[in-house]
């Protein structure tokens, strides 16, 4: 079933939220050539508790982190490791926090020292089908509508979209009805109605859409090794319109200083 929030639940999903994006963006500021995932991890969980809240990745599943850190042919569902990340990586933060009973969850695909143009080009078309994705979460559009926005621009820039893996509710859980998947057709699934809670998460991969799981039992990685991108913005649907709870503008304005 489908849990539709209050105006007052949706506010504390915000919080929730936008303490992710904060943590993300301290994420951002130590991002370079040389760090491991371990270290960002380890300040993140730090930066999460400062902030009175839990991380919600951590023990879900039995998984051992705070971040999912995802390097370059990894999609999603990486664990930190103590591996040096090297010029010309990309790497998806994934990072759930729990605070107030709610979850907050937002991921952003980050650029270590300088990329390729080609992949530069791979992130900056997954995050505008994020933004596709948020222009038509609107009251009386459909999941499926979502899916189909994703889809036609990845694949437009001839991407491949992840089937295996979807967004999906949040709220009490991190992980709640309904499943939002990045691919559909137009007019299909559940239809959005006031109070609906999403994790709009597009995973695109610069070549097949197929993933493998690492032997690890987490890590999903592309069939063809080739890179992958993931963002993803937590919405409520409020006055019929979106309502973008997560932001990116912390990170944006850490990367921004950097350059
Ligand atoms: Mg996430
Ligand atoms: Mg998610």
């Amino acid at each position: 079933m489908i849990f539709y929030k209050t105006r007052e639940e949706i506010e504390l999903i915000r919080i929730s939220s936008l303490l992710v994006g904060k943590t993300l963006a301290e994420v951002a500021k130590i991002i370079e050539p040389g760090v491991t995932t371990l270290q960002l991890d380890k300040i993140a969980e730090e930066f999460i508790r400062d902030n009175g809240a839990s991380p919600s990745f951590k023990g879900y599943g039995g998984f051992p982190n705070s971040l999912c850190t995802s390097v370059n042919e990894a999609v999603v569902h990486g664990i930190p490791n103590n591996v040096p990340l090297q010029e010309g990586d990309i790497v998806s933060v994934d990072c759930g926090v729990y605070k107030n009973e709610f979850h907050g969850d937002s991921a952003y695909t980050f650029e270590v020292g300088e990329v390729k143009p080609e992949i530069k080009k791979l992130l900056q078309v997954t995050k505008e089908c994020l933004e596709k994705a948020l222009d038509v979460s609107v009251s009386g559009n459909r999941i499926g509508d979502i899916g189909y926005a994703v889809q036609q621009h990845a694949e437009n820039n001839s991407y491949g979209v992840v089937r295996d893996l979807v967004g999906h509710g949040l709220g009490r859980s991190l992980h709640e009805k309904p499943e939002v998947p990045n691919y559909g057709k137009r007019g299909r699934g559940y239809k959005m109605k006031e109070g609906l809670v999403l994790a709009i998460e597009p995973m695109i991969n610069m070549g097949v859409k197929d993933v493998v799981q690492l032997k690890d039992g987490w890590t999903i990685v592309t069939k063809d090794g080739k890179p992958s991108a993931h963002f993803e913005h937590d919405v409520a649907i409020m006055k019929g319109e979106v309502e973008v709870l997560s932001t990116f503008e912390f990170i944006e304005e850490v990367l921004n200083n950097k350059n």
